[in-house]
């Protein structure tokens, strides 16, 4: 190599290369870890929408679902709101925009197990008996993160609550969180829209991202 060459090769190296290079611009992953190829080819467009409480140690997770689901829907179909700023009885409107609107919706349902939850495929599905879409609510962290958001959110304990019955064990949460038994929260967001929606395939459209999953 004479030294024309190497001063070429040089000059074709970027100064300054940019920061992102490695990673996924949709899901903000490391590329080759990237799950993008999962999601539906176009954003799912459910008449419910999804609304995420989020535990602040959730969003900091390297490895979570909630971006899968929101990724997989139309935007006005999913809304994430953390819950750091969680105090007692309000939600501060200004860190929760819309958030105390939903709240006082009749057609509001909290996905979680408490004594009185009864199963999500006792509702009427959207549509019949004249049911209007609903608007979902998700509790996103470990099962003790999701009591501590509930049980510190008294607004939260007037909802009516729902939960997911019959589904199958979650592949996903027995490989990463396997005391817990319960789903992901893109599994969980997944399931319970193709019940209210009734629609079984819309489930099986969400669900891609879980396959590109790598575990070491
Ligand atoms: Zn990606």
């Amino acid at each position: 190599m004479n030294e024309e060459t190497v001063w070429q090769e040089l000059s074709e190296i970027s100064a300054d290369p940019p920061e992102t290079r490695d990673k996924c611009l949709k899901c903000k992953r490391p590329v080759p870890v990237c799950w993008c190829p999962g999601l539906p080819k176009h954003p799912v467009n459910p008449a419910s929408r999804i609304i995420i409480l989020q535990h602040p140690a959730e969003a900091k997770r390297c490895l979570r679902t909630a971006p899968m689901l929101a990724l997989g829907l139309e935007p006005e179909k999913c809304t994430i709101y953390s819950t750091l700023y969680f105090r007692g009885k309000k939600f501060p409107l200004s860190k929760h925009e819309g958030l105390a609107e939903i709240l006082n919706d009749k057609n509001t349902i909290l996905l979680y197990p408490s004594p009185d939850a009864i199963a999500l495929d006792k509702l009427n599905p959207v549509g019949v008996n004249g049911q209007k879409p609903y608007n979902l609510v998700l509790l996103d962290g470990t099962w003790p993160q999701a009591k501590a958001i509930y049980h510190s959110s008294p607004p939260l304990c007037f909802l009516r609550a729902c939960k997911l019955v019959g589904v199958p064990t979650s592949e996903y949460v027995i490989r990463t969180q396997p005391t817990e038994g319960c789903l992901s929260t893109l599994e969980t967001g997944a399931f319970a829209l193709s019940i209210l929606e009734g629609d079984p395939e819309l489930k099986d459209k969400m669900l891609g991202p879980l396959h590109y999953l790598y575990f070491s």
